[in-house]
């Protein structure tokens, strides 16, 4: 029934920015547009802008899309198509899925961003032909997926791919979830952001390049502003990354001890800054991992970068619409 020209929209719903894309059977990207995410303005505001914007796609394209994907940065029930609660966008409870098929008279589906990103990796991006990988992303918080035996898993209960939780340190620094030691509290964007800034307000000195680079204003280092100083070779940034890393080692390689990947793919906005981490977090697997399932692993950088999130929510509505018997 479907041939190469069957396509479906794809949505990456950030607190910062929206992405629609057109993508094709083969994942090729026919038309897109961003948009900054009004979170101000709510999320009517911001649904019927997705919905404007997925018909202003549509005019343009040769056939029509036959479904739409919607890549959620927060919470989600994918059975029910409502985003429980998405931190950065400030919902709570939002039926995404049944506003916006009402308005485009087209099947829509939801998942998480994350998801949506491994998804994407797995099927056109650096996990292609593999059935056993993991993907991290390493943004301002951690998540990722993980594809085993040729299934993602979802969990019990949808919350599987919370990755950035797993505890690295037992009496390490506070969580946003509550706990301590969390992976992404000492490697995510924002956890790397306040070590900065505790350093630079610790010692003004040893942070004159960081608090240089943020403006003079501590309250203005990111992970962003810390990758610059590292490139400058400021030894507090180095410092700093250097035990992000050590937190990276010890969560991949409790991963890959867990789930024995054969790809271990490594994005978000924190790698994209610094590739370097790849081979960097590639040599401490190779140390601490047990020897028998990090021998064939592969270790790679995310192919689709900022687009994995469209393409992968695209990507899983076409395998709704087409796969007859998924599973
Ligand atoms: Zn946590």
């Amino acid at each position: 029934m479907e041939d190469e020209n069957t396509s479906t929209i794809g949505v990456d719903l950030g607190g910062t920015k929206i992405e629609v894309a057109q993508v094709n059977i083969s994942g090729q990207v026919l038309r897109r547009k961003r948009l900054p995410t009004r979170v101000n303005e709510g999320p009517a505001a911001i649904q019927s802008e997705i919905a404007e914007t997925v018909l202003e796609l549509q005019k343009q394209a040769d056939t029509m899309p036959i479904g739409i994907g919607i890549g959620v940065a927060g919470q989600v029930d994918p059975v029910s198509g409502v985003v429980h609660f998405a931190m950065n966008l400030g919902w709570r409870d939002v039926p995404i899925r049944d506003v916006l098929s009402e308005a485009l008279r087209l099947p829509v589906f939801v998942t998480n961003d994350v998801r949506a990103a491994t998804w994407g990796e797995w099927v056109h991006g650096a996990g292609q032909g593999c059935d056993d990988l993991i993907c991290l992303f390493v943004g301002t918080g951690i998540g990722g997926g993980v594809v085993s035996g040729g299934h993602l898993l979802t969990g019990c209960s949808n919350t599987a791919g919370e990755l950035g939780h797993m505890v690295v340190d037992l009496h390490g620094p506070l969580c946003n979830c509550g706990n301590r030691g969390c992976m992404e509290a000492l490697a995510g964007g924002w956890a790397i952001a306040r070590s900065a800034r505790e350093a630079v307000e610790n010692n003004p000195s040893a942070g004159s390049v960081l608090l240089q680079e943020a403006g003079g204003n501590p309250e203005r280092i990111s992970a962003a502003t810390v990758a610059r100083a590292v490139r400058k070779g400021d030894p507090l940034a180095l410092k700093l990354i250097e035990s992000a890393t050590e937190a990276l080692v010890s969560g991949a390689v409790g991963l890959i001890n867990a789930f024995n990947p054969c790809r271990l793919i490594l994005g978000g906005g924190v790698i994209e800054g610094l590739p370097e981490l790849v081979d960097r977090i590639d040599r401490g697997v190779r140390q601490r991992a047990l020897a028998a399932a990090s021998a064939p692993l592969q270790i790679l950088p995310s192919q689709l970068g900022n687009q994995a999130v469209a393409i992968g929510a695209a990507i899983m509505a076409m395998r709704e619409l087409t796969v007859k018997d998924p599973d």
